[in-house]
């Protein structure tokens, strides 16, 4: 057995036998509550932490501010407690306020999450007001601030559910379930997409991440955990009012999640884990005790920004073993892309495309076609409209006129993860990628957008979840071994060095299998050696059928690999042809001598 493998089934004893501590622990630790006021505080506790694990979906995952899990808490509450109470069961109440939930957070999500991340803070918040207005002055129906009592307790099995210590256990198994779904939603394809957005949503959305949908899906499925908790939380104290449900519960809540550590399941166990206790424990101080338990908080938030959480992951150490890196490097010369159509024939079509910004012109009507199979080269000074030109191709602007066709399908004005999915992909000059993920993982970013596994497959650990997670992983890791990089498959993209992070982004490009590759000055920050392999790299992508647009800074690079050269300079197309032709150019070395003084040699 190789040293990796042995410490992989060391580190899975370890797990199991952790686990299995931490199970008992908490199967006892209502035992050794002696008081009923603690055994309630332990259950509210865990209703709380579902509450907070289905927020970690929106704001821990996608990194959206939302305020609303008091408001959806209490619409659980109640509408379980209004069908309880007109008879029917608890476990046919439950769904149904789950989905009337959902339905809400559906209304509230669609206009505000193709927004700015704040607008769903705002209206979040809007919300909350709106909830508590309703609960409490709709008194027909509500009971207004009185609420509604007498609401019958949970029947399980024939038997109903009585005292805090049955209840304990109920609840337990809820939570259980609740943080399974979510680390099972993490570890797929949809948890990928909802970190990878937050990280950087354009750089999802070129991935093919339909960023909106994503969103969409992490604020229903926090929604719903709430709801579901709302009635956990009526069957259990069998009594509902208003107050409950108010904006400051929600700023509670979010508190949890933050000081836990957002974007991970675990940091929502320990937040609500602390943020229950802490006022209990220092009831103690008594007025004083609202004062030390904000300072308190204020005090996590500055000196553990990440949560308690990031503590354990530094204190662990950097341990990192790629998944089989040998076995993959002799594997490296296979297919990473199919190969398009036949050489020559146009596989983008550009025409009279202008950009503007305010009385800028950063693209002056050019028009460009790039062949199949072709490098074709963008150069031109600084500021000449490069990273715009790819910019309007992939969907990040919409230029003010003009046509940029795809084998005749018309992509201006389409999604950027449209154009992704037509085939289009790119880098960054400014690197973007999902610094929180590995760089596996980042790869597997862009292979998403091909996959056919649910969300229901997902959450049922279906065998076509499986079989396709496992597919998706190999393929990724041999893109990995093709730039270079099989040995940093399990490090975070944020820390590779600068020239990997470029090399990163080219595997996570062709992870789309795209017809054409579009590289934001790939060179930039490379040495001379890493500038070598580059071009062997680039090299290798056409040879593999991929078209590559080429916008890059370094001319020597550029005059040694490129088929055809297009120059711009000031948003205009100023000359073009093959490298031989664009380097006699009168007009290219005008637009090159007005500035550096030196034509081909700057590199
Ligand atoms: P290049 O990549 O060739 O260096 P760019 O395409 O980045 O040039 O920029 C072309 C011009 O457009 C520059 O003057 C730049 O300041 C301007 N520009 C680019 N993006 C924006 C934007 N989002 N808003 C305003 N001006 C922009
Ligand atoms: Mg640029």
């Amino acid at each position: 057995m190789s040293t990796e493998n042995a410490l992989a089934a060391r580190r899975r004893g370890a797990f199991l036998a952790w686990s299995a501590a931490g199970i008992a622990a908490l199967l006892v630790l209502p035992h050794l509550i002696a008081s009923d006021y603690l055994r309630q505080l332990v259950n509210l506790g865990l209703i709380s932490l579902i509450v907070v694990v289905g927020l970690n979906y929106i704001t821990g995952y996608c990194g959206q501010i939302n305020f609303g899990q008091a408001a959806f808490w209490g619409i659980g509450a109640y509408v379980t407690a209004l069908l309880t109470l007109q008879g029917l069961s608890f476990w046919l109440a439950l769904p149904i306020a789950a989905i009337a939930t959902g339905l809400a957070s559906l209304v509230l999500g669609i206009p505000t999450l193709k927004l700015r991340a704040y607008y769903l803070a705002m209206a979040t918040i809007g919300f909350g007001e709106i909830v508590q207005l309703v609960l409490t002055h709709w008194e027909p129906v509500t009971g207004g601030t009185s609420g509604l009592r007498g609401v019958p307790a949970i029947g399980l099995f024939g038997y109903t559910l009585q005292g805090h210590l049955q209840h304990y256990y109920f609840l337990l198994a809820w939570c259980a379930l609740g943080l399974g779904i979510a680390l099972r939603v993490r570890s797929s394809k949809i948890g990928r997409a909802m970190i990878a957005l937050r990280d950087s949503e354009i750089a999802a959305e070129v991935c093919g991440v339909s960023t909106v949908n994503v969103k969409l899906l992490a604020f229903v499925l926090s929604s719903v955990y709430a709801a579901v908790a709302g009635g956990l939380y009526v069957g259990y104290v069998n009594y509902v009012s208003p107050d409950l449900f108010s904006n400051a519960q929600a700023v509670l809540f979010f508190s949890m999640l933050v000081i836990g550590g957002t974007g991970s399941a675990v940091g929502a166990v320990i937040g609500t884990i602390v943020l229950t206790a802490l006022p209990e424990a220092l009831r103690f101080l008594k007025e004083w005790y609202m004062v030390l338990y904000g300072v308190g908080v204020i005090l996590m938030i500055v000196f553990l920004p990440e949560g308690v959480v990031s503590l354990a992951r530094r204190l662990r150490r950097v341990e990192e073993t790629a998944p089989d890196a040998r076995v993959v490097i002799e594997q490296r010369v296979e297919a990473v892309a199919p190969r398009e159509s036949a050489r020559g024939v146009t596989i983008l079509q550009v025409r009279e495309v202008t950009q503007r910004f305010g009385g800028l012109v950063a693209l002056d009507k050019v028009s460009m076609d790039i062949a199949a199979g072709t490098i074709h080269a963008v150069i031109g000074p600084n500021g000449s409209g490069k990273t715009t030109f790819l910019n309007a191709l992939t969907g990040a602007y919409t230029p003010q006129s003009g046509s940029v066709t795809r084998m005749g399908v018309e992509l201006l004005g389409m999604q950027p993860h449209r154009i992704a999915r037509l085939g289009v992909s790119r880098t960054f000059q400014n690197i973007r990628l999902y610094r929180s993920l590995s760089a596996l993982e980042n790869v597997m970013v862009g292979q998403a957008c091909r996959s056919k596994a649910t969300l229901l497959d997902i959450l049922a650990g279906t065998r076509r979840q499986r079989d396709e997670e496992t597919g998706m992983r190999e393929e990724a890791t041999k893109a990995l071994a093709f730039v270079g990089l099989a040995d940093k498959a399990g490090r975070p993209a944020g820390s590779l060095a600068y020239a990997q992070q470029r090399l990163l982004e080219i595997a996570r490009a062709l992870a789309t299998k795209p017809g054409v590759l579009l590289l934001d000055e790939p060179a930039a920050g490379m040495n001379a050696n890493e500038a070598a392999r580059l071009v062997q790299l680039i090299d290798a992508i056409r040879r593999r059928g991929v078209t590559v647009v080429l916008v890059e800074h370094n001319m020597r690079l550029v005059m040694g690999i490129s088929d055809r050269i297009s120059v711009f300079d000031f948003g205009r197309k100023i000359a073009e042809g093959t490298p031989d032709e664009v380097q006699g150019d009168p007009a290219v070395i005008e637009a090159y001598l007005g500035r550096s003084g030196r034509v081909v040699a700057h590199a």
